[in-house]
C-alpha cells in the first residue's frame, strides 16, 4: 500500500480472499480509501481491520489496456521507492494516477503513463534542468541527448555512441510533464515519433538510475493516433 502518513507498507486481509469476507470488496488492487490498520508490536506486519473506499477505479480491473498501465505504476511504485519513505507528494501522485487511468480517454493512456513516470522521476529527486549539461556544466544552447551511462541532458561534445539525440518536440513535452497537472494529460497531442522518443528518453534514464526497467513495460499498449 502507499499510505499518507507511512509511505509504502506491507499490510494483510485475513480472509479478504473469501467472498463472504466484509473486506474483500474493499482490497481490490488499484483502489483508494481510508484503511483502518492494526499491528502488534513496531515490527510486525500491519492488518488491515476496516476500510472505507472512496476510489473503486473499477475500470482498471476490467479494461485490459487501463490494467497494464496501471500495472506498470504499480510496479514503479512498489519496485522503485524506498519501504516507509514519507512523500507527500508520492502519495498524492499515486492517488490521482489510478484515478486518472480509470477514466482518461484510452487514446491518452500512454501519454498519462509517460507523464506519471517524468513527475515519479521528478519526486524521487531527479528532475530535469535543462539549461546545462549535466557532465561539463555548459550551457545548454544547441541539441539534447540522453545516455543510460552518462545521464541527462548532454550536449553535443559530451554525448557517446549509446547517447539517443532527443528533437525539440520531445525537450517540450518532458519540461511540460514536470511542471503541469496529471489530468492536463488528456490534452495531449503528439507525433508516434516524438512518443517514441520520450519512451526510450524514460527507458535511458530508468537504467541511468536503477540499471533496470520494470518487467512490466512489456506490456504497455500500443500508441493510438490521437
Ligand atoms: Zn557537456
Amino acid at each position: 500500500m502507499i499510505t499518507e502518513e507511512l509511505g509504502k507498507i506491507e499490510a494483510t486481509a485475513f480472509g479478504a480472499r473469501k467472498t463472504k469476507s466484509k473486506l474483500s470488496s474493499k482490497t481490490q488492487l488499484f483502489s483508494h480509501g481510508n484503511f483502518l490498520l492494526y499491528r502488534a508490536k513496531k515490527d510486525s506486519p500491519y492488518t488491515i481491520k476496516d476500510a472505507v473506499i472512496s476510489d473503486y477505479n473499477d475500470r482498471i480491473r476490467t479494461e485490459i489496456e487501463r490494467y497494464f498501465v496501471a500495472n506498470c505504476v504499480a510496479e514503479e511504485l512498489t519496485g522503485f521507492v524506498e519501504k516507509e519513505m514519507v512523500d507527500e507528494n508520492m502519495y498524492i501522485m499515486a492517488r490521482d494516477s489510478f484515478r486518472l487511468i480509470n477514466g482518461i480517454n484510452l487514446n491518452k493512456l500512454v501519454y498519462l503513463l509517460s507523464m506519471i513516470e517524468i513527475k515519479f522521476l521528478s519526486i524521487l529527486g531527479y528532475s530535469f534542468d535543462l539549461s546545462t549539461c549535466v557532465q561539463c556544466g555548459k550551457r545548454l544552447d544547441g541539441e539534447v541527448y540522453v545516455d543510460q551511462y552518462r545521464g541527462f541532458p548532454l550536449c553535443e561534445k559530451c554525448r557517446t555512441d549509446n547517447s539517443h539525440h532527443l528533437k525539440e518536440g520531445a525537450v517540450r513535452y518532458i519540461l511540460w510533464a514536470q511542471n503541469s497537472e496529471l489530468r492536463d494529460s488528456a490534452r495531449v497531442v503528439m507525433a508516434y515519433e516524438t512518443y517514441i522518443e520520450i519512451r526510450r528518453f524514460i527507458r535511458d534514464i530508468f537504467i541511468y538510475l536503477f540499471h533496470r526497467v520494470p518487467k512490466s513495460w512489456e506490456s504497455i499498449p500500443e500508441y493510438r493516433e490521437g
